[in-house]
């Protein structure tokens, strides 16, 4: 349930319904705008009559949230909100691209991929170290030395660093040597995992479960965000259905649902999603005209030989490529890239 105050409420009354509803055990979280200042209650608001809070003046309106997700609902916030990852501002009007390969292999392919997506004008570096693998016998990722050539990559480019954590035992390294922490669609409800990232307040990119529905995929960010880390990024990434085409179907119907539903900024892979490199420049531009606030995009060097997802991955050059198409599109949106 969220309750709006009206316009220069004084503070005293704010805090007086505050303790109000503390005493009933409810927890509040306070939003303050220039004028105006929400209050999201967090409890079991089934038994609050909105009519009975109405007795106080100073409050224009009470409402029930249907959604179950509170911190990640845009009617408690209804800005969008901007997610600052080394300096790199997602979710503004800039969109944002995070480009690299699936999984770090050795030091001259991370380092060269970084410097040429930098070149082509990427302002994120994405990287696999540990690899979610639907085989045990693939190729798992180089584990943590991988981390260590993203950063060598970083200090060479100084591009942030994007890269997936698995499991809650790298947590504390991965918060030291990452800009962001990706949650692969396949954690996505890795409820321990999420609450982990919550306590943390590392910039989180939250991809899309396989099956996923969109409130699903928002009540994984409100794991993280209720804990008290607000610095979530959504990423769809296509999801399963009877097309077998192509790797998944994306789905950016759910980037505008996700961007109505939630304040929270949505990027678009379509690289994951189509599973084939030719469709990916015509998905990213889809989807940045769609109003996705940024891409992941994977770019491989050589693609015949990369040990992981080589056949959706584009070469250097098709990308670089690909960023001047994508600036076209941004104008004609109004937006930057
Ligand atoms: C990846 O980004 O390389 C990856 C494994 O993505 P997803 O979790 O979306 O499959
Ligand atoms: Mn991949």
């Amino acid at each position: 349930m969220i309750i709006v105050m009206k316009p220069n409420a004084p503070v005293e009354e704010r805090d007086r319904i505050i303790s109000r509803l503390q005493e009933r055990g409810y927890k509040i979280d306070i939003s303050a705008g220039n004028q105006r200042t929400i209050l999201g209650i967090i409890g079991d608001t089934s038994v609050l009559n909105p009519h009975d809070l109405m007795v106080n003046d100073w409050i224009e309106k009470v409402m029930r949230v249907e959604e179950p997700f509170k911190r990640a609902n845009r009617a408690f916030h209804p800005e969008d909100t901007v997610v600052d990852v080394g300096g790199v501002k997602i979710g503004g009007r800039t969109i944002q691209v995070m480009a690299g390969p699936c999984s770090v292999e050795t030091r001259d392919q991370v380092v060269g991929i970084a410097k040429s997506v930098k070149m082509a004008g990427a302002h994120l570096l994405r990287g696999g170290a540990f690899k979610p693998r639907t085989s045990p016998y693939s190729f798992q990722g180089l584990g943590a030395p991988g981390l260590d050539l993203l950063k060598e990559a970083r200090e060479e480019t100084g591009l942030p660093v994007v890269t997936e954590l698995m499991s809650t035992d790298m947590l504390d390294r991965f918060v030291e040597d990452v800009d962001m922490i990706q949650v692969g669609a396949r954690n996505m409800q890795n409820y321990t995992l999420l609450r982990e990232l919550g306590r943390t307040r590392k910039p989180v990119l939250l991809k899309r479960g396989l099956a996923a529905t969109v409130q699903e995929w928002l009540m994984s960010a409100e794991y993280i965000m209720a804990e008290g880390n607000p610095n979530v990024v959504l990423c769809e990434r296509g999801i399963r259905t009877f097309e077998d085409y192509t790797r998944n179907t994306l789905d950016l119907s759910a980037v505008l649902a996700a961007k109505k539903l939630s304040h929270l900024p949505v990027v678009v892979d379509p690289s994951h999603a189509a599973g084939l490199w030719w469709m990916v420049p015509q998905l990213a531009k889809a989807a940045v005209a769609a109003g996705a606030d940024g891409l992941l995009i994977e770019v491989h060097n050589d693609p015949e030989k990369a040990l992981c997802d080589g056949a959706q991955s584009l070469k250097p050059e098709r990308f670089a490529e690909l960023m001047g198409e994508l600036k076209g599109i941004a104008r004609i949106i109004g937006r930057d890239l």
